[in-house]
């Protein structure tokens, strides 16, 4: 019996209702089929829900704890300058990187920038600065130029024109289409890893359109997701009975109503104390500043271990906890709570990294997006976004041999290479 291949179909931020809501409507038949021979289930994101710490819980197994990355942005150790974690700030492995995992393609998992060797071929994800950075090995740069390939739509693009966008949208899927085939044909490989990242994208701009069947967009939008489909179909019918196909998403997606600065209610309500106004960025945070936020709702105490110009000494520390737990808890726009929980970094984070952590992450309630902008000048807001990431509701779809008995009922994007290894150790009996 060969060697079971695994393939992961990655769909970047897709929520586990509109998977099963368009693949019962037809809108996806071939993961209709592929959810009814195999398990489904509504997955948990990492907290915060952002897409460089969901993908590094997901290649990696483990919690920004271990893996080091607790958002799309951090703080440099001991400064207020910040700084854009990337691969080379990944604390694990990725699985790639096991001895045991044999020949790997990767292709467009997000923070893999800047790629590096690997047993395999890898084309990193966004953010990606440039292609050949992005490339493993780079005798593949001009075999994706030549598909005029690109790691990501261009945001700037959508701002300015939804149809604009729409075609950049559909042009990027058809380079990685093209990419996909070429490796699939010419490598050997013993895991196959292909991320869609427009999906996360379309939903950001287009989230009313998909809600809303009357909107113009709103055939575009299932129409993207078709054209996916008919890939994973593509996929299905290459890979045998002995293999594993695994599709999930890193977060989920909800409407957006309202974007909330949480940096100004800390300035509203006292913690927070800026030195110039409008602010250039953390490095204005004030000597007597108690606590600020980075995106989306990382709270960090302003210590003085851990800062120049900070008041607080861990005696301190605990009873800010308390309370701005409390006054987040309490936080309301028009009537309805923001804040669905209050995470302690001690409850969610274990491991060497877990002390990087910020003290406080807040979950917000369906609908409030939150923002750690420090130049806010209003509590609420909304801008051009009608789509917002979501925790609880990412999905996972694990087919082939040993699914049912291998995936948690109730997983978490750290679960899913556990899952995997637990299936390419079982062999077809
Ligand atoms: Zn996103």
């Amino acid at each position: 019996m060969a060697e079971r291949r695994t393939v992961v179909i990655g769909l970047d931020g897709m929520p586990f209702g509109l998977i099963r809501d368009l693949a019962a409507e037809d809108a996806m038949p071939n993961t209709q089929q592929l959810i009814a021979e195999g398990v489904f289930r509504r997955m948990t994101s990492s907290i915060p829900e952002i897409s460089s710490v969901a993908w590094s819980s997901v290649i990696t197994g483990t919690n920004p704890g271990v893996h080091g990355i607790f958002g799309f942005t951090d703080l440099a150790p001991g400064t207020y300058r910040l700084v854009f974690p990337n691969f080379n700030s990944l604390k694990a492995p990725p699985f790639w990187e096991w001895k045991r995992s044999g020949r790997s393609v990767i292709l467009n998992v997000p923070s893999t920038f800047p790629a590096r060797p690997l047993n395999g071929v890898m084309v990193a994800g966004f953010v990606a600065l440039d292609l050949e950075r992005a490339t493993y090995p780079p005798s593949l740069v001009p075999h994706l130029r030549e598909m005029d390939y690109r790691v990501d739509v261009d945001a700037q693009t959508a701002h300015k024109s939804l149809p604009l966008f729409l075609q950049d949208l559909e042009h990027t899927l058809q380079a990685r289409i093209k990419a996909y085939r070429y490796l699939w044909e010419r490598e050997e490989w013993d895991t196959f890893v292909l991320v869609f990242t427009g999906t996360d994208r379309l939903a950001h701009f287009l989230w009313d359109a998909y809600e809303d069947p009357t909107h113009t967009y709103h055939t575009a939008f299932v129409n993207h997701l078709r054209r996916i489909d008919e890939v994973i179909g593509e996929i299905a019918r290459r890979i045998t009975s002995n293999d594993v196909l695994m599709m999930l998403s890193d977060h989920g997606f909800g409407k957006l109503e309202y974007d909330v600065y949480i940096n100004f209610f800390l300035r509203q309500r006292g913690f927070l104390k800026l030195a110039k106004d409008p602010p250039r960025g953390p490095q204005d945070i004030a000597d007597g500043a108690l606590a600020f936020a980075l995106d989306p709702g990382r709270i960090y105490f302003h210590l003085k271990e851990r800062f120049p110009r900070g008041p607080l000494s861990r005696a301190d520390r605990e009873a800010l906890l308390d309370e701005l737990t409390a006054a987040f808890e309490e936080l309301e726009i028009e009537g309805r709570k923001v804040v669905q929980r209050v995470y302690r970094r001690e409850e969610i984070y274990t491991g060497p990294q877990a002390e990087r952590g910020p003290d406080l992450v807040l979950l917000p309630h369906d609908g409030f997006n939150l923002r750690g902008s420090l130049k806010a000048r209003k509590l609420h807001g909304k801008d051009v976004f009608t789509g917002k990431h979501t925790h609880a509701d990412a999905f996972l779809l694990v087919w082939g041999e040993g699914a049912r008995e291998s995936t948690p009922d109730r997983p978490s994007v750290s679960d899913v290479v556990h899952v995997m290894e637990e299936l390419r150790e079982r062999r077809r009996g």
